[in-house]
Order: C-alpha cells, then structure tokens, then sequence
C-alpha cells in the first residue's frame, strides 16, 4: 500500500501508473471491437500521464494509430518511436504554413474545412506526393470539421477534391457517455449518409464511450483515450477496464481544533466540536480541485475522510477524528485516488470529467511507473 517500500525520493505525493493496467484495457477494447482498428488518444501528453511511456507501451501491444491535439505533440510522439510507420494523426488541423512540419515529421493532418482540405492537395501537387489525411465530418457536435452541407458542395465539384489522398473520415460523438441518449444515432447515422460520398474511404466514429455504444459504432477504427485509464466505459454493469493509477498524499502536519475554530482560507468551515485535522500535501496546483472545498473524500486503512475547509493551492485539510492519534502520524500517506475511491469517484463529486482531473494533475507528484519491463525500447 505504501509507495515509499521502493521509493526513497521524498516528495508530498506520489502518483502511481500501472502500464500493465493501461495495457490490459487496450487489449480489452481490440478484443472488443473484434476486425475494428483500435488507435489510441495520447492527447495532452496520454492525458498528463506520460506520452513518452504510454506511447511505447502500446507500441508494443500492436497499437499502430496514435491522435494527438496539436503539432508540437505530433513532433515529440514522433521521436519516441524508433520505427517509422506508427502513424500519428494531429486532431487540431493543418494550421497556416504547417504543411513541411506535417510533411518532414511524418505527421497526419486532420483536415478541418475547405481551406485546410485545398491546402493540403496544392501541397501534395506540388510535391508530387500523396501524403495521408483524414477528412473530418462534423455530425453535431459543432466544434471542427465539414458541415454537411459544405460536404455536399465539394463532392458536387469532384474535380476540387481529385488527386487527394482522401484515406479517412472521421467525427466525434457529442453523447457518447449517454448511452440513451438521441443524438448517438443520430450523429451515426448522418455519418454513414456522409461516408456514402467516399465509397472507398475507411471511417471512424467512436471515443472511448462510443466503444462500448455498440459493433455499430466501431465501423474502421476506434479512438479510445480515458478508457485507457479505465473510465468511460458508461457501462451500467461493472466496469471490465482496470485502474491505473494511485495517488498518495503526504501528511504534513496534525492538530486539534477547539469547538468553533475555523480552518483555512476564508475560514469556510468551523469545528462544531474538538476536531483532529491533517494537512495534506497536494493543493489545486496539483490537480485537486478549488471546487473540492468542504466537499470531497480522501481514504486511509479504509477510513474514509472528509476534506474540510478551502483546497488551497498545495494543500487540503481533512478530518481524521475517526482514526485513534495513535493509528496516524505526520509524514504517513493518505489515499487520495485509490481502488476504494477511484478517478472516476473523484469526478463525480468534482462535478467534472475523469479526463479534466487527469490532465490537470501537473507535474509536483513523483511519479512511479510500475510494470515497465514490456515497453518497447
Ligand atoms: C479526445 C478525443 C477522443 C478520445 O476521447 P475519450 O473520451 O478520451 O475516449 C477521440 N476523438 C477525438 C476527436 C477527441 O478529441
């Protein structure tokens, strides 16, 4: 349980990875999605946890596809594979005069608008060469990507679109994470009235969520991200996806406040009687969010503890009243994402997306990679 048995850095918190988990969940969605091609989503650096690691990792599993947000990603995913063919696809589009790096570091365009779509043939031309792209539909989600109607008016003049290596479509689901919800068939099917105009062209539809919405959604290949993490699978049976990481937070000092005192910033919370309390070494800084105040759980032995008073920026405070003052000690850690209250726990009592906590759990905590003997080098 504890971290520091292999670890003698001492740090306020550890933030534990298990790749094997990361690994075991991406296995679990290409056995899922049977013939489907599974990608992976190392946006954002693999969602803060490490695109470095995670990229090889998967590498190794037979992971072959890799999205990222931008071009900057893009060229650093590159670098960490020693093999060229691993394609990596840059979701945010061609941005203006970015076509050499995307050409150079043999990165994928995502093709957002017209623009962008007559950009990348008049490069090509003038290559002569025809680099991959993927053409980006928007079915309702309204953010990037053709409308329909802009798509109805290049296919009407084909001759625009001609000698364009057109590989690919894609769009992006805006309620994949309600399974019920109208809008997933919706959105499928007026991508599938899309992919009709490009008879040879390979589509792609779901996140993670949309993985488990159904064969239906998987068509060619599939973009998990979270579910690698072991959320998003939106299922109302158990989760099959494992966890993956832990984190601890340190203990950094004990007291006892009298009836009626207060704790922290803007003295949010007073003691309606004697209280022990810890102040624990992770704050918003870390990833724990502000709106976490009075408001949230951490674990200890199985205990759980409230967060009382302001989260501030590099520490909590938390009630351990429960716990006996000889069962707990300065400098002892205290489970703040664990198997007994998960990322996804966390989220929902933030109010927020599993994906928001991860990539904003920043860079204080030591982190530990556990299981990485099978990362390809
Ligand atoms: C982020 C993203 C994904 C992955 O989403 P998850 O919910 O993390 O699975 C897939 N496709 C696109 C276009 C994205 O932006």
């Amino acid at each position: 349980m504890m971290p520091l048995a292999d670890n003698h850095k001492i740090s306020n918190s550890f933030l534990e990875i298990n790749i094997d988990s990361i690994v075991h969940n991406y296995q679990l969605i290409n056995t899922k999605v049977g013939n489907t091609e599974c990608a992976a989503v190392l946006k954002a650096d693999a969602y803060g946890m490490g695109a470095s690691v995670i990229a090889k990792a998967l590498d190794k599993a037979g992971c072959s596809t890799f999205f990222v947000a931008t071009i900057d990603e893009g060229i650093e995913l590159r670098a960490c594979f020693s093999k060229n063919e691993n394609k990596i696809v840059v979701l945010s589009g061609l941005l203006e005069g970015s076509e050499d790096i995307f050409y150079d570091n043999n990165l994928t365009p995502v093709l957002n608008d017209i623009e962008q779509i007559k950009k990348w043939y008049i490069y090509n031309r003038q290559k002569k060469i025809s680099a991959p792209s993927i053409l980006h539909i928007d079915t309702g989600m309204n953010r990037l990507g053709l409308t329909i109607s802009e798509l109805h008016d290049i296919t009407k003049k084909p001759a625009e679109l001609k000698g364009l290596h057109v590989g690919w479509i894609m769009s992006h689901l805006a309620c994949g994470d309600q399974p019920l919800d109208i809008m997933n068939k919706r959105q499928l099917s007026v991508f599938l009235n899309a992919k009709e105009k490009f008879p040879h062209v390979k589509a792609s539809l779901a996140n993670s969520a949309g993985v488990f919405l159904g064969k239906s959604y998987h068509l060619d290949m599939v973009r998990p991200g979270i579910a690698l993490y072991g959320s998003g699978s939106s299922s109302i049976d158990s989760n099959p996806l494992k966890q993956v990481i832990k984190l601890y937070s340190r203990i950094l000092q004990i007291r006892t406040l009298s009836r009626g005192a207060s704790i922290g910033y803007g003295a949010s919370y007073r003691a309606s009687k004697a209280t022990r309390v810890a102040t624990v070494g992770l704050g918003y800084a870390d990833g724990y969010l502000r709106s976490l105040s009075n408001h949230s759980w951490t674990f200890f032995n199985g205990v759980r503890l409230p967060v009382i008073g302001r989260v501030s920026m590099d520490y909590i405070t938390i009630d351990i009243t429960k716990i006996a003052s000889e069962k707990i000690k300065t400098g002892d850690f205290i489970e703040i994402i664990s198997d007994k209250f998960t990322l996804d726990d966390l989220a929902t009592v933030a109010n927020t997306v599993p994906h928001e906590l991860l990539t904003r759990l920043g860079t204080r905590h030591h982190r530990i990679y556990r299981n990485t003997d099978n990362i390809s080098k």
